[in-house]
């Protein structure tokens, strides 16, 4: 018999496990996969972006609506607390661009290496290749874990199996049926962090250019508020890059509504209508001769200019003033914006956080316990929040997992 049962070794469930053990319980931690924290080992490009120096206010807002939820977590334990936590243990870290923190080695090894010793030095058992398959509890409110080879008993249980993304780490969404068989309902649940499919092909042509400072907004009614700004990529059919993964998460919810979902690109850094015509017709004036492909790739990489033109119907060898008006209109819109129709993404197993999750309404935020069955806790991605791209993700993990870990009534 266990004090607590904690299903999955990610940031969230090891987290958990060390704050209860802390705390002298008695912890057992269990994990499907052959080794401990493999998504944690790959974090970050196998670097590992902890979390960022972001106020709480601004973090909280960058999960949205549902970001209310997470006050209490993040109080309780947030950047400086996980930060001085990781240094006690013996991990250093720093901030090299000043907002986003790394461990000092670079390599998420040792973040996972600092925290299994914490582990073992508190006694936490913890068993890999234990995939969780069942779990019910009878009205002595003991529940029973039930894995392909063992039963454990526990008083309390942790569910902290991430989310849908990358199955080849472990996660594949037993957390959500563990969920739902006690009774919580689960969100809707969509790909985010993802590459984004185009309906234009012409963007295979421009494979592999990054585009930097790329702004996307969502070309619908009332969404066009909705914008990011960061490094595009191009691939053979569609987009990637970190502004795409960032935007993925407002993306894959409307592809389920329309099918299509029409983008804004613009590619020019912030240059709107008015601000192309001027560049086009001083840069015409001071070398007429310049054809409109020369005078582009001053700002845009050549594969981009060219298929501009190309939706344009410009001969790109033309120089600007041989070009009739109406095509330089186009031209011009086309700087300031661009349209792409986003008609897919490339599947849950390329998606690095999932939209979506159990309930919040059924999850106390003060203790992650749930509010039908006592004793059950929620920690990490398996909840329904998802944040943008640098450290957020991580730092919620790591603050439910803590609170999780007090199991606290
Ligand atoms: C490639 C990649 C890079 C990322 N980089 C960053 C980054 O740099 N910074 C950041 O903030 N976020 C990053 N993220 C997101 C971040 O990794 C996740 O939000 C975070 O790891 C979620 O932690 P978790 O503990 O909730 O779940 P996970 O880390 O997914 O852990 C869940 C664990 O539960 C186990 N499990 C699942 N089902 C069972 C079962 N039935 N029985 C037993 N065990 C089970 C899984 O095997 C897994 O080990 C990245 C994600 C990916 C995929």
């Amino acid at each position: 018999m266990y004090d607590v049962v904690v299903v999955g070794s990610g940031a969230a469930g090891m987290m958990s496990a060390i704050t209860a053990a802390k705390a002298q319980k008695r912890v057992l931690l269990l994990e499907k996969m052959p080794k401990i924290g493999m998504k944690l080992k790959a974090t970050g490009g196998g670097k590992c972006n902890i979390t960022n120096m972001l106020e709480l206010d601004d973090f909280i807002n960058s999960f949205g609506k549902q970001g209310r939820f997470m006050r209490d977590a993040l109080s309780n334990f947030y950047h400086d607390d996980l930060l001085k936590f990781l240094s006690d243990i013996g991990l250093q870290t720093h901030a090299p661009d000043g907002f986003r923190v790394f461990p000092t080695t670079h390599n998420s090894k040792s973040v996972l290496d600092v925290l299994v010793a914490h582990m073992k030095k508190l006694d936490v058992d913890f068993k890999c290749n234990q995939n969780v398959q069942k779990i019910n509890t009878d009205n002595a409110q003991i529940y029973n874990i039930y894995t392909q080879t063992d039963t454990y008993k526990s008083q309390n249980i942790i569910i902290a199996t991430g989310g849908l993304g990358y199955s080849s780490l472990g996660s594949s969404g037993d957390g959500y049926k563990f969920a739902k068989s006690l009774g919580h309902s689960v969100s809707d649940l969509f790909a985010a962090m993802i590459p984004l499919q185009t309906e234009e092909v012409w963007v295979k042509n421009c494979r592999a250019d990054t585009i930097a400072k790329a702004t996307l907004k969502i070309n619908l009614p009332k969404m066009q508020k909705i914008y990011k700004c960061g490094d595009l990529i191009f691939t053979k059919n569609g987009i990637r890059g970190p502004v795409v993964l960032d935007f993925a998460r407002e993306v894959t919810p409307l592809l389920k509504k329309y099918k299509k979902v029409p983008l804004l690109v613009n590619f020019t850094k912030g240059m709107n209508e008015e601000s192309s015509l001027s560049f086009l017709k001083e840069e015409a004036k001071n070398s007429s001769q310049n054809s409109i492909l020369e005078i582009l790739k001053k700002i845009l990489p050549k594969s981009l200019c060219v298929e501009l033109c190309n939706l344009s119907n410009i001969d790109f060898n033309l120089p600007y003033s041989k070009i009739d008006g109406a095509k330089k209109e186009k031209l011009i819109k086309l700087l300031a914006w661009t349209p792409l129709n986003i008609i897919g993404h490339d599947g849950f197993d390329k998606a690095m956080i999932t939209r979506g999750g159990v309930s919040l309404k059924e999850i106390d935020p003060k203790t992650m316990q749930s509010k039908i069955v006592k004793g059950l806790y929620f920690c990490g991605e398996v909840v329904d929040l998802d944040g943008p791209c640098g450290g957020y993700n991580l730092q919620w993990s790591f603050s439910s997992g803590y609170l999780a870990g007090c199991l606290k009534n």
